[in-house]
């Protein structure tokens, strides 16, 4: 197996995450809440994000550095214009490409996305009744919609499909059981996710995180099952009655030992935790002419120098005032 640079802690570069917009279609109360993302939220202009050639370009560094999987992601990377085009781009590299989406532009998207070479998607959902999900996402969608663009992409071939659940306390813990219900059966991998302190515009304390310990509880759940791969975010478990489900314990049991992902914001610059507040700006490189060989040395000298294990140091730290958003760095 391929492994790219080492950092501090000897964990190999492995897995990108780009951000192809910082731009959504839905204002989810934990991540862009509108009366911060609202009208006149400043979203980086056209050209300051990368063009499809520059995420290309800058992938096939990445790759050629031991880079074996790269998820898109956003904002809400459906909302990229000819999101496939990209897609057919990268995929006549040697990389497994995933994505990350909320779901509702799958049934438009899905045949072509596959077509270019889309190998499975992750889609976000956090509520199978109506009014929960309504008062989460904030935007008009529905659960319906989100239910037509898993079909869809199953239908395509976008699978092992999983679902994100973002699980916060008074909010949605009653929706865990109907969603493994609705789920677990089918080819499906549900995974609940400790809400997390990521950016600085969600509010959030302690108090409202379901633990990975209640949802286990919740779900009547202890059997672990191995994970396939060291770098799995989530722990999974066997249900009793057939069937699995996923947990990412990111607050209460974090995992930054074996964290090997790196990401690219729109705008091109690379952060190498979900916690950075700097990132090294690579788009800037690209465009002022360094060769690909000097941007691979920019990259492998910042991912030498990583030191974050945010999540295992969080009860130490104090709340940074300028640490980057989620829906900026992606998910
Ligand atoms: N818009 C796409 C979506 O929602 O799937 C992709 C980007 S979104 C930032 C990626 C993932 O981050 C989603 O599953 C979302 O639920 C999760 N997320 C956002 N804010 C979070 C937070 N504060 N804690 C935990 N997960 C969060
Ligand atoms: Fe948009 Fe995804 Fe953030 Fe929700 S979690 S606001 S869908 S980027
Ligand atoms: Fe990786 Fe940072 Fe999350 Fe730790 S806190 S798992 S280093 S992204």
């Amino acid at each position: 197996m391929r492994g790219g640079p080492s950092d501090r802690f000897g964990r190999h570069l492995k897995d990108l995450r780009i951000s192809v917009t910082d731009r959504c279609n839905f204002r989810c109360r934990y991540c862009m809440p509108r009366e911060v993302f609202g009208n006149d939220f400043p979203f980086l202009e056209r050209g300051g994000i990368m063009s499809f050639e520059e995420i290309d370009r800058l992938a096939g560094i990445f790759i050629d550095l031991g880079v074996e999987k790269i998820r898109l992601t956003g904002g809400e990377p459906l909302l990229r214009k000819n999101l496939a085009d990209l897609v057919s781009m990268l995929s006549m590299r040697d990389v497994e490409i995933a994505m990350t989406t909320n779901g509702v532009l799958l049934p438009r998207h899905a045949p072509a996305l596959s077509a270019a070479g889309l190998d499975r998607v992750t889609v976000s959902l956090d509520a199978i009744d109506e009014s929960t999900f309504a008062s989460i996402t904030d935007s008009g969608h529905t659960v319906a919609s989100v239910i037509a663009g898993i079909e869809a992409a199953e239908s395509v071939g976008l699978g092992p499909i999983k679902i994100n659940t973002v699980v916060k306390k008074n909010l949605n813990e009653d929706e865990i059981l109907d969603l493994v219900e609705r789920f677990s059966n089918r080819n499906i991998a549900i995974r609940f996710i400790e809400y997390m302190d990521v950016g600085t515009t969600n509010g959030w304390s302690m108090g409202e995180v379901v633990t990975a310990e209640e949802i286990r509880a919740i779900i009547g759940i202890n059997e672990q099952i191995a994970p396939d791969k060291k770098s799995d975010v989530a722990k999974r478990y066997r249900l009793a009655k057939g069937g699995e489900v996923g947990i990412i314990s990111s607050v209460t049991e974090p995992f930054c030992g074996d964290c090997t992902r790196a990401r690219l914001s729109a705008d091109g610059r690379l952060f190498t935790c979900l916690f950075s507040s700097k990132g090294t700006d690579l788009l800037t490189m690209m465009r002022d002419g360094l060769t690909d060989v000097e941007i691979a040395e920019a990259i492998e000298m910042t991912w030498g120098n990583r030191e974050d294990r945010y999540s295992e140091l969080r009860s130490e730290q104090v709340t940074a005032s300028n640490r980057i958003e989620m829906s900026f760095i992606g998910g």
